[in-house]
């Protein structure tokens, strides 16, 4: 049929993308489906929401890219889960730090995600792989969204702790989580109405109080940074490479204090060829198709 779907699937939107025979026929955004962090039925009911905005036709082949596959049952798990949508279909279960790679057009370097997460990921010429972090938000996704949104709130107890009187970054926090006292913050922080990506979004308060010249907000940002590039820095090594180093994730896509320190500290720590995507990681997908298939 010519059909072919590509789906990144983040820690808090699924992008999809119809490629009728190589050419973008439609695009599509729904919420996760990422099986790490929403209920199956969950991921299920955005799949199907996807897909039927994709349009109805019979489709060749799929190809998902997912944050949360570590496992064969990880990929399994989703690949089931996009096969009730389209019976019949190839179906590719990738991680989703491959269609960063493959959106940066480049068949070998290193991808970092800066997202709800965080992950870094490289492949060296030869096709050796390797991997740094990206352990999810309870283990690591150190620099990620809900990290810097974590560190804020903590930040923000530790004032109150000390007895100090909210500092601008505090005062920004507060009313963007509808709670009037630092204290308050603790007992949302653990409510089930909040989670992954709730905090994820609300890094962007950080960003802003860091451009309205909070010094602590500064502070968390580089300190992410420092983690980011330690991630790339990790994989770079192991791999023997130095670059190119593509990133992405709403973070490293948007936010241009982050991106800045992030280019010091990659090129500090040795690596080069830094570009950051401007593309949307899914059309990795038509990079992918058009040339080898994608690798586990
Ligand atoms: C997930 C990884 C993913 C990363 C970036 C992490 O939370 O555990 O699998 O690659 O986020 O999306």
């Amino acid at each position: 049929s010519g059909r072919i779907i590509g789906l990144d699937i983040g820690g808090t939107k699924t992008h999809g993308l119809l490629l009728q025979h190589g050419t973008a026929a439609a695009e599509a955004v729904a919420g996760s489906a990422n099986v790490q962090n929403v209920s199956p039925a969950q991921a299920a009911a955005n799949l199907a929401e996807i897909f039927a905005a994709l349009g109805a036709g019979a489709v060749e082949r799929v190809i998902a890219g997912s944050g949360g596959i570590d496992t064969d049952d990880d990929a399994a798990a989703l690949r089931a889960l996009i096969a009730e949508q389209v019976p019949g279909a190839v179906i590719d279960v990738i991680h989703d730090t491959r269609l960063i790679l493959a959106a940066g057009e480049s068949p070998a370097g290193i991808a970092v995600i800066a997202g709800t997460g965080s992950v870094a990921w490289g492949q060296a010429p030869d096709g050796r792989e390797a991997r740094s972090g990206g352990w999810g938000y309870l283990l690591g996704d150190e620099g990620s969204g809900y990290w810097i949104a974590r560190e804020a709130v903590r930040r923000t107890l530790r004032r109150m702790n000390l007895g100090l009187e909210p500092d601008p970054l505090a005062a920004a926090l507060l009313p963007a989580c509808s709670v009037r006292a630092p204290e308050e913050l603790i007992s949302l922080f653990h409510a089930p109405a909040t989670g992954r990506r709730y905090w994820a979004g609300k890094a962007g308060i950080v960003f802003e109080a860091a451009d309205a010249g909070s010094a602590a907000a500064a502070e968390i940002i580089e300190a992410a940074s420092r983690h980011l590039a330690g991630l790339a820095a990790d994989t770079a090594r192991l791999l023997g490479i130095t670059g190119p180093v593509v990133i992405g994730g709403g973070l490293g896509v948007n936010q241009p204090l982050l991106q800045a320190q992030l280019r010091q500290d990659l090129e500090r720590a040795g690596l080069a060829d830094i570009r950051f995507l401007t593309q949307d990681p899914v059309y990795g997908v038509r990079y992918l198709t058009a040339g080898q298939a994608p690798r586990g």
